[in-house]
């Protein structure tokens, strides 16, 4: 079925997971809706189709367009002279392959849930299927939509800092501290089973956020990491905590931290990078700030908001300064990004600087890449490994 060109419309927006009780669904549903770009018109939400039924009932979506699974929601929609253009994946990682895989084959664009995949070959084979359909996937890598992690990149890549020595970064969360998996918590259950979460357990989950957020602001990818993962809560199969050390190309090091057990760090993702001139520090918690520290040891806070800052950290900007923006405006960013290269490719025009930077198939793969290294370094009694794909 041929598409109805973008044109002068909103994209038609399909979600699968997401569901009542489900975390991230809710977060994508408001990212959609921000620029007015999408409009969220089928779904199969929930992997009980009664219970997805009902969701959909309540956030308008038509009945006829509430599917029971995946599937059938694929074949219906790729028939339909008004069908999706993009599905969401939001659900448990082991399932993001076969949706995917599903959607592509069907001639449906794709906006996937990190991590792409649970194993390589699977994201191998979905790298291999976009290349080969000249279809989008888009990975929800949050992070790298705040305004100020852009700001770090573009001042990093101008030489602010000079060359980068090393990168610093940690993603500590407290919410898995104890078994809540054995009391009926939804996400904490699958996340701990590596049939559903994959290899890695916290450096899985979060680790693969610290990952992309590293090499994104600094454009250094790792040449060989050496991990120690360890499991604290009793009876998990997965690590909750991992330290692992980084060398990345070109000389410099650095040292990522995920941990699911650390009490008092609520999303405290961090990232600190020191160059040979300066160094630039940016808190999630905080993200409307950046820390530049000078050679000199001048320290400034750069605010969000400023008519100084590059014009890329601009277009991620939607208040003036002090009016917060956070968390839920970079999952914007990403989908304006997603919306701005669907828009490009079907009226042919060339991409831009802005789409260069959004998150898609290749940052799925080498995420993937980077916890499968991680997981064969701490089997292999902590031995440095190289990534598949860098
Ligand atoms: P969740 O358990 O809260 O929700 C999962 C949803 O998927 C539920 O509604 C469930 O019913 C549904 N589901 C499961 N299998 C399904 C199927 N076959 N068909 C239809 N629906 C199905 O999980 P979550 O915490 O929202 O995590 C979902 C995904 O989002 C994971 O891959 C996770 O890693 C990712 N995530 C990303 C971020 C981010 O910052 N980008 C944050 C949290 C979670």
């Amino acid at each position: 079925m041929n598409k109805q060109p973008l044109k002068g419309r909103r994209i038609r927006l399909g979600m699968v997971g997401g569901g009542e009780g489900a975390y991230i669904g809710g977060i994508h549903r408001f990212a959609a809706r921000m620029d007015n770009q999408y409009e969220l018109v089928a779904g199969a939400f929930d992997v009980d189709p009664e219970r997805g039924h009902a969701f959909a009932a309540q956030n308008f979506v038509a009945a006829e367009r509430s599917y029971k699974d995946y599937q059938t929601m694929i074949a219906a929609e790729s028939t339909r002279e008004d069908g999706v253009d993009i599905i969401a994946i939001c659900t448990p990682n082991f399932t993001h392959y076969p949706i995917a895989r599903a959607c592509l084959d069907a001639g449906i664009d794709v906006i996937c849930e990190k991590p792409l995949t649970t194993t390589l070959d699977d994201a191998e084979a979905l790298a291999e299927v976009v290349q080969r359909t000249g279809r989008f996937l888009g990975v929800t890598y949050t992070y790298s939509g705040y305004p100020m992690v852009m700001e770090a990149r573009s001042k990093i890549e101008a030489g602010l800092i000079g060359k980068v020595r090393t990168v610093q970064v940690e993603y500590p969360l407290e919410w898995m501290a104890t078994g809540i998996e054995l009391k009926n918590n939804q996400q904490a259950a699958w996340r701990v089973d590596p049939k559903k979460n994959g290899r890695g357990g916290s450096i899985g989950d979060i680790g693969t956020h610290a990952y992309h957020l590293a090499s994104y602001v600094t454009g250094l990818q790792a040449e060989s990491v050496l991990a120690d993962l360890a499991t604290f809560v009793e009876g998990r199969a997965l690590d909750d905590n991992a330290h692992v050390l980084i060398r990345y190309e070109g000389g410099a090091r650095g040292m990522l931290w995920s941990s699911q057990v650390a009490i008092g760090c609520s999303n405290a993702l961090r990232l600190r990078v020191f160059g040979e001139t300066g160094s630039l520090m940016w808190f999630q918690e905080q993200p409307n700030e950046l820390l530049y520290t000078s050679l000199e040891g001048d320290s400034q806070i750069i605010k969000r908001g400023r008519d100084t800052l590059h014009d890329l950290t601009k277009a991620r900007t939607r208040t003036p300064p002090g009016h917060p923006e956070g968390y839920i405006e970079a999952f914007s960013n990403l989908y304006q990004g997603f919306a701005t290269i669907l828009r490009l490719r079907d009226e042919k025009r060339n991409f831009t600087e802005n789409t260069h930077v959004i998150p898609q198939i290749y940052d799925g793969l080498k995420g993937v890449a980077f916890v499968d290294a991680v997981v064969d370094s701490h089997e292999q009694g902590s031995v440095w490994m190289k990534p598949k794909y860098v």
